[in-house]
């Protein structure tokens, strides 16, 4: 019998500018966060089947979700910076 399902995994790529926290007012540099949902065969990811991506805040976790194309600019902003 083959055991299938699918799970969520969690990856900070990267930190992103200072912003004041709409929920716990701190002023943080926020965290860009990729959330890969993998199927499973035997608990053990092989495919990734959707990735979504969201800008959260470090402290209490509030955040609000971004699409891929502004995920990319955010990224690249940042390479250029370093
Ligand atoms: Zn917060």
């Amino acid at each position: 019998m083959i055991i299938w399902g699918w799970r969520k995994l969690r990856k900070v790529l990267l930190d992103v500018d200072e912003m004041e926290c709409s929920n716990c007012h701190n002023i943080n540099r926020f965290k860009l966060i990729r959330y890969t949902s993998w199927f499973t065969i035997f608990f053990i990811p092989l495919i990734p089947f959707k990735s979504e991506y969201f800008i959260v805040c470090p402290i209490c976790e509030y955040g609000y979700k971004i699409d891929k194309i502004e995920k990319e600019r955010i990224m690249q902003d940042s390479s250029r910076l370093r």
